[in-house]
């Protein structure tokens, strides 16, 4: 640990190496920023070319930006190739890259193909980088895996079918491969946020009522005056990938401002 001040700060991440999809923009976005922040070389893989590789423009040397198409196999297998032949380990996976099928609404308005997008890329996605990450991190008998799930994993209602089931998915992917994956010194986690404004929910809109939505939004939490950010999920990602978590495996750590605590009957 290298300590940063003299109110005795340090880089939380030092010498990890980290993969984040879904990094070019949102949460993913604000996790790369936060990891690099905290001392980590983070590769930055996302289907948004010109917004990845200008946050790692800007960051400088220890972030990098790999093109990544979440739901194919190919894409992941090189991305955590590319990982390993440029920095010789991968210690954090960050499964983050999501995408929303279509604004709340019935089944009886969603279709096959919004479930088959849902699933492709949020489950999919998880399963693949899981899948790749554990190949080289087994070996080496170390690692954290991470999902970016969503509140719905404990909130019923808030979001449409389709990413529900693909997110509760993963919250149960999670679960099973911290039961094997704990044998061989690997920790899984989940991170479940509550709406933030991002790109996912917030396209087109004006900054003002962005701004708007964000207090409405927090205002359901139990937390009054707090704004959720990006930055507040991708600080308890933070945790969870950093070594003070080092006994931390399993868990699904909601990020909601107490709401389902304080409407327990939409839990
Ligand atoms: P966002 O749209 O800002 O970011 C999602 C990122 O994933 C984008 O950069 C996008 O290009 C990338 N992506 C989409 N499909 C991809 C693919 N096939 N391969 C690689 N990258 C791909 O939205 P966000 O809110 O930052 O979402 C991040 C994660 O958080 C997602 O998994 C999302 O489901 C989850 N989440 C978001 C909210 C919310 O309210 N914003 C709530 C709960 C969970």
């Amino acid at each position: 640990m290298s300590f940063t001040s003299s109110t005795a700060s340090y880089e939380r991440l030092e010498g990890k190496v980290a993969i984040i999809t879904g990094g070019a923009s949102g949460i993913g976005a604000s996790a790369v920023r936060i990891f690099h922040e905290q001392g980590a070389k983070v590769v930055l893989a996302d289907i948004q070319d010109d917004l990845g590789e200008a946050i790692a423009k800007n960051l400088g040397e220890h972030v990098c930006y790999i093109h990544c198409d979440v739901s194919k196999e190919d894409d992941v297998r090189d991305l955590v190739d590319a990982t390993i032949a440029k920095h010789g380990k991968l210690d954090i996976m960050y499964n983050n890259a999501g995408v929303m099928d279509r604004p709340f609404g019935s089944i009886l308005d969603t279709t096959k193909a919004d479930l088959d997008r849902c699933v492709g890329v949020n489950l999919g996605g998880a399963f693949l980088g899981a899948k790749h990450a554990a190949r080289v991190m087994v070996p080496r008998h170390k690692g954290v895996i991470l999902f970016t799930a969503s509140a719905c994993t404990s909130i019923a209602g808030l979001s449409t079918h389709s990413y529900a089931a693909s997110k509760y998915a993963i919250w149960g992917l999670a679960r099973n491969l911290a039961a094997e994956l704990g044998q061989h010194g690997v920790r899984v986690n989940c991170v479940s946020p509550f709406a933030v404004l991002t790109g996912m929910n917030s396209k087109g809109m004006h900054e003002d009522a962005i701004a708007q939505s964000e207090v409405a939004v927090s205002g359901m939490g139990n937390l009054k005056g707090e704004v959720l950010k990006p930055e507040g999920i991708a600080r308890a990602a933070l945790y969870l990938a950093s070594d003070e978590a080092n006994f931390v495996s399993g868990l699904n750590l909601v990020v909601d401002g107490g709401f389902s605590v304080v409407n327990p009957s939409m839990s």
